[in-house]
């Protein structure tokens, strides 16, 4: 099959022909219609995490069901999808209990086994649900990793309606797909961002106040901070929790390391929270909240063979929303 492959890593994704992934018995293989970028995408080409080549990327996917494994019902075949990026062993303690990214065995597709920028993918077939009514295919394949992270975000900083949220860096993924589900859930949602066109379209999709990613500090007193920036933002981030707020963190765009004020977090009783992706239950949660008609954000749509290009918009973060393949 054609797909974008890593050769190599540090270095650059090349359009090539790559052999079909093998698919076992319990599951599917999926033709892929659209699929969406993530920062994995990029971080893949830097070497952090460097992959086990050669590596296709893509860590969303909306398809159709075109091959299913021997202990896969057959009338799964030609069904409409879309792709939970979060395998786990389904089998274990703590898949049991509902916390399957602490699965010994947790990948997520895209990363630890093939992605979706080609012309399919094979999952589990428990890694797959119809896909929400009323999405087009480019939403569908833009709400998975983004929405999922977030709706577990959410929950582990433990958001209640009326609650006020504080969403930094609102332009990407994670922060775009927390803006739309807090916003469902009744919190009192503010974000920030340097580019006043995204504090505009923050405001027009529910935030009630968009504060400039680059004033000094932020006027904000947040019960839940969800942060996935990192060191350019951690101090405000901090600074902007009420006592006993929970800093809930998934990421660090801006990189790995931070400072913490021990005096600030223990007499201020802060919370910080790390997250990661989601379980197959927060999966089911996400899926139905987009039947539910949580919108999903898409910042544009290129054609498969210009990934490149889609590439460098997200490396640029000129977008507000998820960047989209259509194959
Ligand atoms: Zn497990």
């Amino acid at each position: 099959m054609d797909a974008w492959v890593l050769r190599e890593s540090p270095g650059d994704y090349v359009l090539a022909a790559v052999p079909e992934p093998v698919l076992g018995a319990g599951d599917v293989r999926v033709k892929v219609i659209t699929s969406a970028l993530n920062h994995m995408d990029i971080w893949l080409t830097q070497g952090r995490p460097r992959p086990h080549l050669p590596h296709v990327p893509g860590c969303d996917v909306a398809g159709v069901v075109e091959e299913v494994g021997q202990d896969v019902r057959r009338d799964l075949l030609g069904a409409e999808v879309v792709v939970n990026p979060a395998v786990s062993c389904r089998r274990c303690r703590v898949c049991l209990s509902g916390e399957s990214p602490l699965c010994r065995e947790f990948q997520i597709v895209g990363e630890h086994r093939w992605g979706g920028h080609g012309a399919s993918v094979v999952v589990p077939m428990e890694n797959v649900s119809p896909r929400p009514q009323g999405l087009s295919w480019e939403q569908s394949a833009a709400f998975g990793l983004a929405g999922l992270t977030a709706w577990r975000m959410l929950r582990r900083g433990r958001l209640q309606a009326g609650e006020t949220v504080l969403i930094v860096g609102v332009g990407g993924g994670v922060s775009s797909a927390a803006l739309a589900l807090a916003v469902h859930m009744g919190a009192h949602v503010v974000v920030t961002s340097r580019d006043p066109d995204k504090r505009a379209t923050a405001l027009e999709r529910g935030a009630a106040q968009a504060v400039s990613s680059d004033d000094e500090r932020w006027d904000v007193a947040a019960d839940v901070v969800v942060e996935s920036v990192g060191p350019a933002t951690w101090d405000r981030s901090i600074r902007a929790l009420r006592p006993g707020g929970r800093l809930v963190v998934c990421g660090g765009t801006s990189g790995p390391t931070v400072e913490v004020s021990l005096p600030r977090l223990f007499f201020k009783q802060h919370e910080i929270i790390g997250s990661t992706m989601g379980s197959y239950e927060e999966w089911a949660q996400v899926v139905e909240l987009m039947n539910q008609g949580v919108p999903v954000a898409v910042d544009e749509v290129f054609e498969l063979g210009d990934y490149p290009r889609a590439l460098s918009r997200l490396h640029g973060a000129d977008q507000l929303g998820k960047i989209v393949l259509r194959h």
